[in-house]
């Protein structure tokens, strides 16, 4: 889809237009910010509280030792210190964890202690090879004939370049895996959403679970600039991969409530609306530019190509917003940083 042509006249007027500013006093950064004083223009008080339901879903702390442990399936359990996710599920024959994050310290292998006292753990299986959520590797270290399982990619990424706390694999593959341990059914499935090298989804079938990490975040709009995505036609292809699953568990990495399918239709159906949104506005584009090079008497090219910009931007964002604010927690604070990612990706192709 390329409904927008990359606006040639444009470019020939920046390139004929001086970057002079037609006021030579510097000036501080007008770009929009948060204040947190109550009486600011843009004081924080603006922007809407988290949605109810969201904050009804939110997961408690209910162990000693700083992690909310809940078993979500028998057998499976959900883990999360609120701000990191990970998983293990008890088999027959011991228990598989799924991502080690850093941030919970030696506190996961105490939570499985708890849980399956007498069962040896015997595989860690990782989603990525990122430190924050597989640099928790090195409290199971000691462990005699762990499998640590990875995607080969993560495992030659880690080779050359070795992170802190993430143990090397011990099992790697490319593609596809099919393990059963213990009698679970575990499916790995490569895939490129996230990571530089290869990202892993996790899938239980008996348990209906599915674990893609550093994806969405259910019951809110994505992070800012869709979590910093460097792949945005990625981005949107990996909803559908998601949803070929049969699945009522999602559990995406970060924040303290586990997804579920629904989180997923709706955080694809936001990222559309976005899209769309921004590529109907496009059409726009050259009037607003050609506004704004009158009005700097056509002196700052650059100016008029902002202009241009953080007005489908901040068009785009009110509408997204207006949609989205009974939907999506916090669509006030990003939708701008969503527009202007996709405004930016609609420019560049
Ligand atoms: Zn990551």
């Amino acid at each position: 889809m390329r409904p927008f042509a990359a606006p040639t006249l444009i470019s020939v007027l920046i390139a004929l237009c001086g970057t002079a500013a037609l006021s030579a006093e510097p000036k501080a950064n007008l770009a929009n910010t948060i204040s947190l004083e109550a009486s600011h223009p843009d004081s924080f008080r603006n922007f809407a509280p988290e949605l109810p339901e969201l904050r009804a879903r939110a997961a408690q702390i209910n162990t000693e030792f700083g992690l909310h442990v809940s078993e979500i399936e028998p057998g499976l359990f959900f883990v999360t210190n609120l701000i990191y996710q990970s998983a293990f599920v008890v088999t027959d024959t011991g228990v598989v964890v799924l991502d080690a994050p850093p941030s919970f310290g030696t506190n996961l292998r105490t939570a499985i202690d708890l849980k399956a006292p007498d069962m040896p753990i015997t595989h860690l299986i990782m989603s990525h090879g990122h430190r924050d959520h597989n640099g928790g590797g090195f409290a199971f270290a000691d462990i005699d004939g762990l499998e640590v399982v990875s995607a080969a990619g993560v495992s030659e990424t880690l080779a050359a370049h070795p992170l802190e706390g993430v143990l090397p694999a011990t099992r790697t593959f490319e593609g596809a895996l099919d393990l059963t341990i213990g009698g679970v059914d575990i499916a790995l499935q490569a895939a490129r959403f996230h990571a530089e090298d290869v990202d892993t989804i996790i899938y239980l079938p008996a348990q209906r679970f599915l674990m893609a990490i550093d994806t969405i975040t259910p019951g809110e709009v994505p992070f800012m600039n869709f979590g910093a995505t460097s792949d945005v036609s990625g981005y949107l292809a990996m909803f559908d991969t998601f949803l070929d699953y049969n699945f009522d568990h999602f559990l995406s990495g970060h924040v303290s409530v586990l997804g579920n399918r629904d989180d997923v239709i709706k955080a694809r159906d936001y990222a559309f609306d976005v899209r769309d949104t921004v590529y109907g506005l496009m059409p726009t584009f050259n009037d607003r530019m050609m506004e704004g090079l009158n009005a700097v008497e056509f002196q700052n090219g650059n100016l008029a190509y902002r202009f241009a910009m953080e007005g489908i931007r901040d068009e785009c964002s009110a509408q997204v917003i207006d949609r989205w604010q009974d939907r999506l927690s916090v669509v006030d604070l990003w939708a701008d940083s969503h527009c202007e990612t996709i405004l930016v990706y609609a420019i560049m192709h």
